[in-house]
């Protein structure tokens, strides 16, 4: 199902193909070694590309449902990794930092944009 995804994701973007058939063997090894958050940074290095670049082609790749979006949440202060959440409107439930023994407001948290591949559950939802 998400190859075809993919597939239709390529034939969209002609421009890209090449780009996105290394963009995704290189998701797959990342998901393979354990890493399910892909980090524009992290594919711009390995791919060769700008963080914006990178950045087009993860968003290409979600646009097309093959990958989701979520946030990575760090404490500011720490820099701990509190929570990972789909979307901005779930900041309210980021758990207690132990870092700082406080429950963090908005303004104490770092986000970072990172991409993943949906679970079943998600699939569900966009169904
Ligand atoms: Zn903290």
């Amino acid at each position: 199902m998400l190859s075809r995804k993919f597939e239709r994701a390529k034939r969209d973007n002609p421009g890209l193909s090449d780009l996105l058939d290394e963009l995704m063997q290189y998701l797959e090894r990342q998901q393979q070694s354990g890493q399910h958050f892909f980090l524009p940074k992290l594919a711009a290095a390995k791919l060769r590309l700008n963080d914006g670049e990178a950045y087009v082609l993860l968003e290409v790749l979600a646009r097309a449902g093959v990958l989701t979006r979520a946030f990575n949440v760090y404490c500011k202060k720490s820099g701990a990794l509190l929570a990972t959440v789909s979307s901005e409107d779930k900041l309210n439930d980021i758990p207690h930092c132990d870092e700082c023994d406080e429950d963090h407001e908005r303004d104490g948290l770092r986000l970072e944009l990172a991409f993943q591949f949906p679970s079943a559950r998600d699939i569900g939802m966009a169904a």
